[in-house]
């Protein structure tokens, strides 16, 4: 799979993406990824790609012609295979998991960063889709397009090593999260890793996962099984659930 992306900060991600999974990842020849800098787009001498918003107000915005022509031509070189180009904002569709599965079946996706203020409405009609990683305001689209190409790459048959770890992961396929894991030592300041992970029963320690997979869900993400909470999470686990609610 190819991954473009159309930045102002194209260092922002080069070292990102070299290192872990992804840096394996490309250098096996599984994806890889083309950092195109926004200024390479621009028709001026002084590479000028921000300007004021009309109808006043504070900040920059990210114009719409560098951008556009950078669409365009990046996106010439996929011509005919799966190409979906993505607009990182704080104004789009949530992404989740599942868009990182279905991304994956593409040859392609070009990821294009506002910065400042944001960038031109009018981009929106050169794009297939809006994304924002979260309920939160980030000052640049690259480190959502990091999330987003990470996310996506682990869907890639390969990238991860052992397809099992995906697949028990949280959120893949399911609606509660992954359950808790413990490594060594057994003893860490009092607290002890649950006996049954030490039994050497595989029913047992699968039965013990998914019961444990549950509550963690219910103490930290009931929204995922229709649920609302009215406590922050502080600690897990915990005896009661009194903090879930249902909705409404
Ligand atoms: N003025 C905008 C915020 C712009 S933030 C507003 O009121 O919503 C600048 C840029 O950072 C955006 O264009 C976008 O590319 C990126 N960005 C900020 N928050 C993001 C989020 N939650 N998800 C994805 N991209 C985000």
């Amino acid at each position: 799979m190819h991954f473009d992306v159309l930045t102002i900060f194209p260092e922002a991600l080069a070292g990102f993406i070299s290192v872990g999974v992804l840096g394996q990842a490309i250098d096996n020849g599984l994806m890889s990824v083309d950092l195109h800098d926004l200024r390479d787009f621009t028709d001026d001498p002084h590479r000028v790609v921000d300007d004021r918003p009309y109808g006043g107000g504070p900040g920059m915005l990210l114009k719409v012609e560098p951008i556009v022509r950078g669409i365009e031509e990046i996106s010439t070189r996929m011509k005919q295979r799966s190409y979906s180009k993505v607009l990182l904002s704080s104004q789009g569709r949530l992404f989740a998991q599942e868009d990182a599965i279905n991304w994956a079946k593409l040859d392609g996706m070009l990821l294009i960063c506002g910065r400042y203020e944001g960038v031109d409405e009018r981009v929106v009609s050169f794009v297939d889709d809006e994304v924002s990683i979260g309920n939160y305001v980030l000052t640049g689209g690259e480190v959502a397009a990091g999330v987003i190409i990470e996310a996506t790459a682990r869907m890639l048959t390969g990238t991860v090593g052992r397809f099992e770890s995906v697949e028990s992961d949280s959120f893949y396929d399911k609606e509660h999260l992954g359950p808790p894991q413990y490594t060594r030592p057994p003893q860490f300041r009092g607290l002890s890793v649950p006996q049954v992970l030490l039994s050497g029963d595989h029913k047992r320690i699968e039965q013990f996962r998914e019961e444990k997979a549950w509550e963690k869900t219910l103490h930290n993400r009931p929204d995922l099984v229709g649920l609302k909470q009215t406590k922050k999470s502080v600690s897990w686990p915990r005896d009661d659930l009194d903090s879930v609610e249902t909705d409404g």
